[in-house]
């Protein structure tokens, strides 16, 4: 079975609207799918006929020991007041640390940048993305992996730490809206094993309840190391593509044979 737990459309960083994604779901014979762009639901106001199951979604940013982590709610009630609540805080944290980042790429030669990125934006999400398309449009670099390297990578001039809502608040938000949190790309941290071991135990014990074990295209020495993982912490597993474009490393779709030996996170849908 293909499946898919974790992909983003225009309504946060990814190329293709809902409508766009889905279609190129059907195409990739995904038979479950969800949609889970970072911070925002938008996806979900518009409804969509397909024989794809729908599960909702989406990807929340959080800070745990002052080190941002990703969180992705599964099967959430997009109508939760408690978690349109957190949203809509998070959207304002979002635009308050793109005032930052706007501020600090002064010194490297892009001025007025947020107001530039804000003329063109077609959604509500603004992030990194945004700043290194612009980096690379007014020639200060030569594409965005480099913008990420170079200005907004972790412990760059444009990386700004501890702006997100605690872990324990986003967790709290998903399971008040139903859903099932799982600890998104737990290898993307570059923790140490230790570290990662008291971040699983810590996402457990405040009631997280999936691990996403395959994230893209992924060797299979991190996937056995996030299966044994997820089998010792007695977590559901999660798998997803991270889709926001295509090219060579991203494909929407994974294939569920990947995680055979464990529980499914869908097994409950
Ligand atoms: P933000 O939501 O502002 O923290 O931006 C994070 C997003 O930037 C991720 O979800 C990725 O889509 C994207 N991203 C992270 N690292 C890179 C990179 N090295 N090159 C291009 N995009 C990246
Ligand atoms: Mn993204
Ligand atoms: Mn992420
Ligand atoms: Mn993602």
């Amino acid at each position: 079975m293909i499946v898919d737990f974790h992909c983003h459309s225009d309504c946060s960083d990814g190329l293709l609207s809902p409508k766009q994604l889905i279609k190129l779901a059907e195409q990739n014979k995904v038979q479950m799918l969800s949609i889970t762009d970072h911070d925002t639901l938008d996806a979900y106001k518009q409804k969509i006929s397909t024989p794809i199951k729908l599960i909702s979604g989406v990807e929340l940013s959080t800070t745990w020991n002052k080190i941002g982590v990703h969180v992705v709610g599964l099967n959430v009630d997009t109508k939760s007041e408690s978690l349109l609540k957190t949203i809509c805080a998070q959207k304002k944290i979002r635009l308050k640390r793109a005032e930052i980042i706007s501020k600090r790429l002064e010194k490297c030669g892009l001025t007025n940048a947020l107001e530039t990125i804000k003329k063109t934006k077609k959604n509500h999400y603004i992030g990194r993305p945004d700043f290194a398309k612009l980096l690379v449009k007014e020639g200060v670099c030569t594409d965005p992996n480099q913008a990420f390297r170079k200005y907004l990578g972790a412990g760059k001039i444009g990386d700004v730490k501890n702006q997100w809502l605690e872990l324990a608040e986003i967790i709290s938000a998903i399971k008040q809206a139903q859903g099932i949190a799982v600890l998104a790309h737990p290898l993307y941290y570059k923790l140490t094993n230790s570290k990662l071991r008291r971040l699983l135990l810590d996402f457990k014990k405040l009631g997280g309840e999936g691990l996403e074990v395959v994230n893209g295209y992924q060797n299979k020495d991190k996937t056995d190391h996030l299966s044994k993982l997820c089998k010792e912490f007695n977590f559901k597993a999660s798998i997803g593509s991270d889709f926001h474009c295509h090219n060579q490393w991203k494909k929407l779709g994974c294939d569920s044979q990947l995680i055979d030996s464990l529980q499914p996170v869908w097994s409950t849908f």
